[in-house]
């Protein structure tokens, strides 16, 4: 890369600042200049605010009132590649740059002077008095040669209090020492080996392999069904990225899932990566980004944020479990981030792996269109083999009212028990039920903020509404007739599923994972390891259980509502149905042990269940992309929604009449207006929601458009607009 341009000091520079500001600002180079991309503190009004040098100056203001740039931040100055990436995920996602260079800069304190921590190593005195405490420290000490510790990390390594570590430094045997707090990450070992691959795997390994060497951008679909080895695979390729001297970067769909693959990487290549998610302390978010962007950091495992690092040369993301919704951000900016990987890839040069075991539709059709490289892996690693899969026809089982586990998978149950073999019931509701109704005057209970119902947490003994958290007591009286112990529940919830799994299976551990039971990450880890390990007998689990955890011993997945997701009209109905199904069922028999996958259906000839059951995934893609190739639908066509939300119940309607009658830009490209209509969840948090939608032919400028369209728009008060390219879900 060139050096970047440099502007000495009191020469105009323009500053892109994290305020929504709509422009950018001149300010003059601060005493010892500064670099073209270089972070820096800028005063705003009264304020100081985090800004990037962004070009040179326009001059177009009165050069005597422009004020100085308070300071250059320590840091490495953004790189050309990184500004293009935001610039150009802003007008992709109709995104301001100003909140752009937020998610970039989402690391605090990175204005402080560099902070300083104390640390622990050997001294060369000899404590007048020795204890089992002070002896245990030393040795802790010499063992690691001159490494220094934090006092925590040397006391609990020495399994003793701070203050034996403080006595020994008042003797000289241990000495304290500042050092900056934000230090590189150990490297890691690219010598050793990874395991010994299989023939499938080595050709895949193989191939990501000579993506890296080429040095240029690629896309690659790994497809491989659950237990393949996909994980081992894309870490040879991490590999080979890291022996390059490039960095790579690992998303991950869900944070449970991070301590599973860190264990790993550790175990690969001898240390831990940087870590890049909600859970990680203030202080680590600080070390990751600095030494991202100082090459002090090799590899990072993250949730999709970590896109907008600044790394200093990256040359491979892999996004893991690539067809997950959480890689869709749904609130703030609303990027997809196994998109942007991509966006990202193209303009820094790097290979991106997009591996799963049931690819979202648009990545099999880009595979398809020759765009992304395609490799397959058929079979699963040692002896475990795929679930046989099968449906109970819920049609012919007798079932009493308010009971969800047929006889029949009762009976399957029952015998995996016996063997001393996991089950796992599955259903994706949280909660003990998910309609509460009043039997004497018929009210169903609902949020008073949403249009959405309240579900009964029993646990908690609390209603509350997933649309918007909140939460209120159990009432003991209906909120509408008043009447006393009328209140029932409607429908299956895991809580409720826990329960009548409990009165069948008296002598059963039933363990229950669902996000909300545990108190912290922490929890639901240790939770998912005790499960593990065989400490339970029955696992009762939402979809968080679909994700990548390994059980050895699970052998029976009991799909409890197969058809839940084929209800609604969302456009991905059925392709969320057919991965989850086919994600669920793939927890079964990952060991040496055979596993089965029964759906309980209601409609077990839907070409859905159908196509899950057979497991002729190539037809079922074939037929959905026919279907949605007819109707111009993604991906053969495109889609933006706009919603619009304003606590007056009239006025997004309203509006959004207005900006329907105009809409000639949208015509002007081929594209169709749909509503305004009432969004399927008419009203969150207390704000009336209208949506329209716009259906453009694939090709056509859909965001210029759009931007065209709604340029003359004034917002009334309190509306609100949002656009969503590429929406993932309809609500
Ligand atoms: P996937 O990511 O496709 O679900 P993983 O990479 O997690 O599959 O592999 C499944 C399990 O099999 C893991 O425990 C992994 O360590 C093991 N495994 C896969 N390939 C090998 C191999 N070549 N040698 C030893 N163990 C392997
Ligand atoms: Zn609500």
């Amino acid at each position: 890369m060139d050096q970047p341009e440099f502007f000495a000091e009191g020469a105009l520079v323009n500053v892109l600042t994290t305020q929504p500001l709509d422009r950018t600002l001149d300010y003059r180079a601060p005493e010892g200049g500064c670099a073209q991309g270089a972070y820096v503190q800028v005063p705003l009004g009264p304020r100081q605010v985090l800004g990037v040098v962004w070009g040179p100056g326009r001059g177009d203001f009165d050069y005597a009132k422009i004020r100085p740039v308070t300071r250059v931040l320590n840091v490495a100055p953004m790189r050309d590649e990184l500004r293009e990436f935001l610039i150009r995920a802003g007008e992709y996602t109709l995104t301001p740059i100003d909140s752009m260079l937020r998610l970039a800069t989402r690391a605090p304190g990175l204005s402080d002077p560099p902070s300083m921590q104390k640390v622990y190593r050997l001294g060369d005195q000899t404590p007048d008095r020795m204890t089992d405490a002070r002896t245990r420290v030393l040795a802790v000490l010499e063992e690691y040669g001159g490494l220094a510790f934090t006092l925590k990390e040397l006391a609990d390594m020495a399994g003793t209090s701070s203050s034996v570590v403080k006595g020994l430094v008042t003797q000289g045997a241990v000495l304290e020492e500042a050092t900056p707090r934000d230090t590189p990450y150990p490297a890691l070992d690219l010598d050793r080996s990874g395991k010994p691959l299989t023939g499938d795997q080595e050709n895949a390994a193989t191939r990501l392999r000579a993506g890296l060497q080429s040095e240029s951008y690629g896309t690659t679909l790994l497809r491989g069904v659950t237990g393949s080895g996909k994980t081992e695979v894309y870490l040879e390729a991490v590999a080979e990225c890291l022996k390059l001297g490039r960095q790579a970067l690992v998303l991950l769909p869900e944070i449970a899932l991070t301590a599973e693959f860190l264990t790993r990487v550790e175990a690969r290549f001898g240390a831990r990566p940087a870590e890049w998610h909600s859970g990680v302390t203030m202080t680590e978010r600080r070390r990751a980004w600095k030494m991202v962007g100082q090459g002090g950091a090799q590899l990072v495992v993250g949730a999709r944020s970590a896109l907008f690092l600044p790394f200093r040369d990256l040359g491979l993301i892999v996004v893991d479990e690539e067809h997950d919704n959480s890689y869709k951000q749904e609130d703030g900016s609303l990027y997809n981030a196994r998109d942007m990987a991509v966006l990202r890839a193209a303009i820094c040069g790097a290979r991106v792996v997009l591996a799963s075991a049931t690819p979202s539709l648009e990545s099999w059709a880009n595979a398809e269109a020759g765009k992304y490289e395609r490799i397959d892996m058929t079979d699963r690693f040692g002896p475990a083999i795929l679930p046989d899969m099968s449906a109970i026809d819920m049609r012919s089982e007798a079932m009493s009212s308010g009971k969800w586990i047929s006889p029949s998978l009762q009976g399957e149950v029952r015998q995996r028990m016996e063997k001393g073999e996991q089950a796992l019931l599955f259903l994706n509701r949280r909660g003990y039920a998910p309609v509460t109704l009043c039997r004497a005057c018929g009210e169903q209970i609902e949020c008073e903020h949403c249009s959405a119902s309240m579900v009964e947490h029993r646990f908690l003994k609390r209603l509350v509404c997933h649309q918007c958290g909140e939460s209120r007591p159990m009432p003991e009286k209906c909120p509408s007739c008043e009447a006393e112990g009328t209140l029932a529940p409607i429908g299956p919830g895991v809580e409720r599923l826990a329960e009548e799994a409990a009165e069948l299976f008296p002598d059963a551990r039933i363990a229950t994972l669902s996000s909300d039971l545990f108190g912290s990450a922490r929890a639901l880890k240790a939770g998912i390891e005790a499960i593990a390990q065989g400490g339970a007998d029955i696992i009762i689990g939402t979809q968080l259980v679909a994700k990548g955890h390994n059980f050895p011993l699970l052998t029976l997945v009991g799909v409890i509502d197969a058809d839940l997701g084929l209800q609604g009209s969302d456009l991905r109905a059925a392709e969320r149905t057919f991965q989850l199904m086919r994600q669920v069922a793939g927890r079964a028999g990952r060991s040496e042990r055979k596993g089965a996958a029964l759906l309980q259906t209601y409609q077990p000839e839907h070409p859905v269940i159908r196509a899950i059951l057979d497991g002729d995934e190539e037809s079922f893609w074939q037929a959905e992309a026919d279907q949605r190739r007819a109707a111009g639908m993604p991906p053969y066509g495109r889609l933006a929604g706009i919603i619009l939300s304003s606590p007056d119940p009239q006025a997004p309607f309203q509006f959004g009449t207005t900006l329907a009658r105009h809409d000639g830009p949208l015509r002007e490209i081929g594209a169709q207006l749909f509503g305004p209509a009432a969004a399927p969840i008419a009203r969150i948090r207390g704000r009336h929601r209208v949506r329209l939608l716009v259906k453009a032919p694939k090709g056509a400028p859909l965001q210029q458009a759009i931007t065209k369209w709604l340029a003359p728009a004034r917002l009334p008060k309190d509306m609100r607009l949002a656009v969503d390219i590429d929406p993932q879900s309809f609500y």
